[in-house]
């Protein structure tokens, strides 16, 4: 019987997992400056905590989650998006009882049964922040910024944000209504998704992606003509502050993403030029963590898709500054050198500097070989001769310079070598 991987999963292998890592070390290092911690929840969680907390009519909830039961008949499903989980958990900890607000990132995979395509995959990562407890609608704008940075900062310096509010509770039915009075005449022309949309959550018909549906929706009543008193002002403010920030961003009215329990401010990270579209985006919502079962506590966030993240930077042909190769390759001749080359080797690894040998019994020619293909900086050799006078020899393999240093140094010189 031969395996093969699941659709819609991969192997991240050596030559692209360092890409990953890469990307996951720049969020992070993001996160320590913008004064988030981490917090790592299960995979999955109760099927009804989704439901909920990501919302009935979503496509995610309707067709795309992994549900299962295990054997103890528990309904249990792998997390689809992290806000749910993090909402669960900030409500389940009590984290809420703390002076706020709390300032949380993850990164790890999700889960969605959806028909995998280039950028999407059935097993995908996400990186995402949230941050609870405050309404000032300059934390929006900060982590718009912390996400347009954490893009640029990878290399994909040709994102644009696009912002939009969808209201409240208190200004959201009026609009709702009059999107209805807008759109029922013109029903016939709606696709079939939107048309059951028409009932239950009109305003996702703004960003359905059929051509006749844009058609109609363009001049269709606009959410920002008709927010109240508190959602008018803080999209204002959100914008006043992504002004100061320099986060180049462009006002769309019909971008409400895919999920339920957004309030207010909508963004969504846009691939500007080819191979353009959405890479992320999130939102403040004000009442999930209700809706959780925590306490009145708004919360604002973003979550981006970290597959599309390594494409764009793979079409865009971004070049990250990865190291390529082992610092030192050791070659040793001969059965006591052999010996010395252990501890050599340990003595390498425990300055910091990447190290590896010939486990393969090669002869020199081959040991050679072996260090071009972990394209070594350094290759050091020690035989009979050289460890009879304390000495090793060493090769820079860019310049093709080679001497005899005393065996001591080697570690001393090739990390000095490193630096320059
Ligand atoms: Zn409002
Ligand atoms: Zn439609």
């Amino acid at each position: 019987m031969k395996f093969r991987i699941p659709r819609g999963t991969a192997d991240l292998l050596p030559g692209q997992v360092e890409k990953w890592q890469y990307v996951e070390e720049k969020a992070r290092e993001l996160c320590r400056r913008y004064h988030f911690s981490e917090v790592r929840t299960p995979l999955f969680e109760q099927t009804e905590l989704f439901q909920r907390g990501v919302g009935e009519t979503t496509d995610i909830v309707e067709k795309e989650m992994y549900t299962f039961e295990d054997r103890g008949g528990r309904k249990l499903t792998l997390r689809p998006e992290g806000t749910a989980s993090v909402v669960r958990s900030f409500v389940e900890n009590k984290m809420y009882a703390e002076p706020q607000p709390t300032k949380l990132y993850y990164i790890g995979p999700m889960f969605r049964y959806e028909r995998p395509q280039a950028g999407r995959q059935r097993q995908f990562h996400q990186y995402g922040v949230e941050v609870f407890g405050t309404l000032e609608p300059s934390v929006d704008a900060e982590i718009i910024d912390l996400g347009y940075r954490f893009y640029t900062s990878v290399g994909l310096t040709d994102v644009q944000v696009e912002l939009n509010s969808v209201g409240c509770p208190q200004c959201r039915p009026e609009h709702r209504a009059a999107l209805v009075d807008y759109l029922t005449p013109r029903k016939e022309e709606l696709c079939k998704d939107c048309l059951s949309r028409l009932d239950r959550n009109p305003m996702r018909i703004l960003d359905c992606k059929n051509e006749s549906c844009r058609r109609l929706t363009e001049e269709a009543p606009k959410m920002i003509d008709y927010l109240c008193h508190d959602c008018g002002p803080h999209f204002e403010a959100v914008q006043e502050n992504l002004k100061l920030l320099e986060v180049p961003f462009r006002i769309d009215t019909r971008m409400v993403r895919g999920l339920d329990y957004y309030t207010q401010t909508a963004f969504e990270y846009v691939l500007k030029g080819k191979g353009g579209g959405s890479l992320g985006g999130g939102g403040r919502y004000n009442g999930l963590v209700e809706e959780v079962g925590g306490p009145d506590m708004p919360g604002v966030g973003f979550a981006v898709g970290l597959e599309r993240v390594i494409l764009a930077l793979d079409e865009k042909g971004v070049e990250l500054p990865l190291q390529q190769g082992v610092d030192c390759f050791l070659i040793t001749l001969g059965a006591e050198a052999k010996k010395q080359g252990v501890t050599l080797l340990r003595k390498l690894r425990d300055a910091g500097l990447s190290a590896e040998r010939d486990t393969m019994d090669r002869k020199m020619k081959g040991q050679m070989k072996a260090a071009d293909r972990l394209k070594a900086s350094f290759v050091a050799i020690l035989g009979e001769n050289e460890l009879k006078e304390n000495r090793i020899g060493v090769k820079n393999m860019a310049t093709g310079h080679q001497e005899t240093i005393c065996l001591d140094k080697l570690v001393d010189y090739i990390r000095e070598a490193r630096k320059s």
